[in-house]
């Protein structure tokens, strides 16, 4: 990794940081339901089981967070965490992008790779601005910063799960 990357990560890290002190204090609560129905994000669920070379957890798009149950209860069985903590910390990433379109991060980065682009014409909604692989560093800080600490093993073991390195298994996008 070169220091220039480092930086952009530790960057991306403290924004997603900002972002979940900024939701804390704007609702009043760290509970991802509570923040949902206090910023007006729909959430839906989908039976969506994914493709053989690729498992999404959860998207946002719009106002609008899905989680794909099956998805997340295969996950959460492969890592020994509960079906609702699972989907309590992907409904967190999610509101993690939500911030990040309501209150768009200027980072000034914009390149993004051959899976990126691919994914991006899967998934709708996307925008410039934080590449994905960064959005997705301040996503993980936002919700390693929004639950409980008593949670971050669970999390750490989600993110293991789908490591954000292999961009065919990812728990959210
Ligand atoms: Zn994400």
């Amino acid at each position: 990794m070169t220091p220039r990357t480092a930086t952009r990560r530790e960057r991306a890290d403290a924004l997603g940081r900002e972002h979940a002190a900024r939701t804390v204090d704007r609702y009043g609560t760290r509970e991802p339901r509570r923040i949902a129905q206090a910023a007006g994000v729909t959430v839906r669920t989908d039976e969506w089981g994914g493709l053989s070379s690729l498992a999404l957890l959860g998207t946002y798009a719009d106002g609008t967070v899905t989680l794909y149950t099956r998805q997340i209860a295969a996950a959460a069985a492969a890592v020994d965490v509960s079906e609702s903590l699972a989907t309590e910390l992907v409904l967190a990433h999610e509101l993690a992008h939500h911030t990040f379109a309501v209150d768009p991060p200027t980072f000034g980065e914009t390149e993004q790779s051959g899976c990126r682009r691919w994914l991006s014409a899967l998934l709708p909604g996307r925008r410039d601005g934080l590449s994905r692989d960064l959005e997705e560093v301040a996503a993980h800080a936002f919700v390693a910063t929004l639950v409980p600490e008593s949670t971050g093993e669970a999390l750490d073991a989600l993110r293991t799960y789908c490591p954000q390195t292999d961009p065919s298994i990812r728990y959210s996008e």
